[in-house]
């Protein structure tokens, strides 16, 4: 053996994860900066889990998806739950109940929600102004002296109810939630530790700043915005509390990097999944799987799963009833259970990639790498693994064997170092229904930020991931 043999034979040895950009076919890394130019679309269309809905409801219409229940001859099928989840299937030639193959991903994102009662005059500031109430994980400071949209939605009394949206329009005004100068923050800010500098109180937005010209009115800058609205949505103050309304940075997705080979943008975790599983599943229409392919989006996982739209809910349970009645099944409680079991999943959620400025919160050898692939994690949790899913070794070998065979650049990668913090997913939560699920999803940097970022690479590895998945036996 000589020396070049002896190399060879040690790299076969060694695990090594491969760099994307070094090592992908030419063709490839074309269709990786491809993928990504409707991905900054769906990002700038899909800021709030109603618009996601309504984004991905137009996209399976146009592919002759029909909402169940339907005519069983009929193999492409969905359901929307309350406006806030939504699943999808391609119904595959053995019976539902011998398992099936689910990406599940979740559509909500950390924001600043408007107070149901949120509106007031301040006449300190001579400002009308709208009390906030934020959703999800987010670091408060990130949100002030930054421009916002307002997006949602709201049920008249009269039950009528009316889209918002003000903000992403070239033109449109935006919003601000004025951050403290740094001339006076000794006292209010630099003495506080960062988590309470800028406090939930001190999130008011500053809705509108005029009068109505000659208005004798008492409060006439609160008075005045109720008239725009009223003029603009046909709403008086009351309809705030029944609706749902939402901050979101007005910004739009943009590649990022001098060579455009990532992505910035709001709301990536975890829309980046859902964005790749459903081009995944739409990529399998013509492939013809034994088993059923489905893509689920579920809500509120930013702030535990539960309610009824939340991954905890009976929705996906009662979604894939409802598959075994569409293909002649039976929809029995076991019967359920059985598909449960027999099916795998993987559960589409990001994780944390490693930054150049925090590179310490990482343990580099079992941490996710930009350009290096769709990212696995046997488990996710926090301390001793509490809160896991932890996937069994037999399958996560399966996934991996599954990725090899397909060329996809994967990589395993815990989300940051033992006891540095930690986060959860879905995972556990399909799990506990009794199928195989592992946590497979793009690494970002920045989560949880305004402007979320990732790679080309690994946005497009997540999706050859998912589509070798959905049609794997
Ligand atoms: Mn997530
Ligand atoms: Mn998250």
């Amino acid at each position: 053996m000589n020396d070049k043999e002896t190399k060879k034979k040690k790299n076969e040895l060694l695990y090594e994860r491969k760099n994307f950009w070094k090592d992908a076919p030419a063709a490839e890394i074309k269709q990786a900066f491809s993928f990504a130019k409707p991905y900054l679309g769906f990002l700038n269309q899909a800021k709030t889990v109603r618009e996601t809905i309504a984004w991905t409801e137009e996209l399976l219409l146009a592919q002759k998806f029909h909402a169940l229940p339907s005519a069983k001859a009929n193999k492409r099928v969905y359901s929307i739950f309350r406006n806030k989840t939504i699943a999808m299937a391609v119904l595959g030639s053995e019976p539902v109940s011998a398992g099936i193959n689910m990406v599940a991903a979740h559509i909500d994102a950390p924001r600043v929600d408007l107070k149901q009662n949120p509106l007031y005059e301040d006449s300190a500031s001579g400002t009308a102004c709208m009390r906030t109430h934020y959703y999800g994980g987010i670091k408060k400071y990130q949100w002030v002296s930054t421009p916002l949209a307002l997006h949602g939605f709201i049920v008249k009394s009269d039950g009528k109810t009316v889209n918002v949206s003000i903000g992403e329009q070239d033109g449109e005004p935006v919003f601000i939630i004025p951050d403290l100068l740094p001339h006076l923050a000794r006292k209010e800010q630099y003495t506080k530790n960062m988590a309470d500098a800028v406090s939930a109180a001190n999130m008011n937005l500053i809705f509108s700043g005029m009068q109505e010209p000659g208005s004798e009115e008492k409060e006439a800058l609160k008075a005045y915005a109720l008239k725009i609205l009223k003029q603009k949505y046909g709403i008086r103050e009351q309809d705030f509390i029944s609706a749902e309304l939402e901050l979101v940075p007005a910004t739009p997705a943009r590649d990022s990097g001098l060579d455009a080979s990532m992505v910035v943008g709001y709301g990536q975790d975890d829309r980046i999944c859902a964005y790749t599983a459903i081009r995944a599943l739409l990529a399998n229409l013509d492939a013809k799987p034994k088993r059923t392919m489905v893509v689920y989006f579920s809500d509120k996982e930013e702030v535990g799963s539960q309610g009824n739209t939340g991954a905890h809910s009976v929705f996906i349970q009662d979604f894939v009833a409802s598959l075994l009645r569409h293909n002649g099944e039976s929809d029995s409680s076991a019967n359920l259970r059985k598909t449960f079991i027999n099916s795998q999943i993987l559960s589409g959620d990001v994780t944390a990639a490693v930054d150049p400025n925090y590179p310490g919160v990482h343990e580099r050898q079992n941490a996710v790498l930009f350009n290096h692939g769709i990212g696995i994690s046997k488990f996710t949790g926090s301390g001793g693994k509490y809160g896991c899913n932890d996937a069994n070794a037999e399958f996560t070998a399966k996934i991996i064997r599954i990725f090899d065979t397909h060329k996809v650049f994967w990589q395993m990668g815990e989300l940051g170092k033992v006891d540095e913090g930690g986060g959860g997913t879905i995972a556990y939560i399909m799990a506990n229904l009794g199928a195989e699920v592992i946590d497979c999803g793009t690494g970002l940097m920045g989560m949880h930020s305004l402007y979320e970022l990732c790679s080309k690479a690994d946005l497009y590895s997540t999706y050859a991931g998912y589509k070798a998945f959905l049609t794997c036996q």
